[in-house]
């Protein structure tokens, strides 16, 4: 079992690395963001609540991701692992995220963070706004408060897996392939 914690702020390619990661090692992709968005366009009663937060650029509360994640988690079967994208992003979601793996007997093998100038994230968001379609990619406001809220809110994250010896970080400006190559050495020694 690989798990793996594809780290960064937003605009940091953690959705396009995502992709490439899945493919060359069959990993089932978790990604909270996108689980929120399906909801959104499905109309649930979970998406009607995070359209709340995610229209602020705020993060949705803890209890309701976890919930969220733990019922992925539960629900997937004949995994080889799971790539973890845009999240945890609270040290709370962290601890919680150890404490469900470890009742599924599996536990996180690395965290690949990715490092981006806020100069270049703005620029990069601006441009995926123009068709993602994503109301939160559209609004320079929301994009600086998501920034924020990843600064203040997000990076401990990376510290609590740090203390764990499990932090694995790489310059996430540059060609997506060589990129790619950097997180899949990494991925190859754990
Ligand atoms: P993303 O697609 O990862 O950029 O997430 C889009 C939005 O969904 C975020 O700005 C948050 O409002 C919400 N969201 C996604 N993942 C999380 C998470 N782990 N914790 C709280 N909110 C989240």
């Amino acid at each position: 079992m690989l798990n793996i914690v594809l780290f960064g702020p937003p605009g940091a390619g953690k959705g396009t690395q995502s992709e490439k990661i899945i493919a060359a090692y069959d990993l089932t992709h978790l990604s909270t963001g996108d689980l929120f968005r399906k909801h959104l366009g499905e109309g649930t009663e979970l998406g009607l609540l995070a359209k709340k937060y995610m229209d602020q650029g705020h993060l949705v509360p803890d209890e309701v991701v976890i919930k969220m994640v733990e019922h992925k988690i539960s629900s997937t079967t004949h995994s080889k692992g799971f790539i973890f994208d845009g999240f945890p992003r609270t040290t709370a979601q962290a601890e919680a995220l150890d404490a469900m793996l470890q009742e599924h007997d599996m536990h996180i093998s690395g965290m690949v963070a990715l490092e981006v100038p806020q100069e270049i994230l703005k620029e990069r968001i601006k441009e995926r706004g123009k068709t993602s379609g994503r109301s939160d990619d559209q609004d320079e406001e929301k994009v600086k408060t998501r920034i924020q809220v990843y600064v203040d809110e997000t990076l401990p994250v990376a510290n609590y897996y740090k203390n764990q010896g499990k932090l694995h970080q790489i310059n996430g400006v540059g060609k997506i392939d060589e990129i790619f190559t950097q997180i899949s050495s990494i991925i190859d020694s754990l």
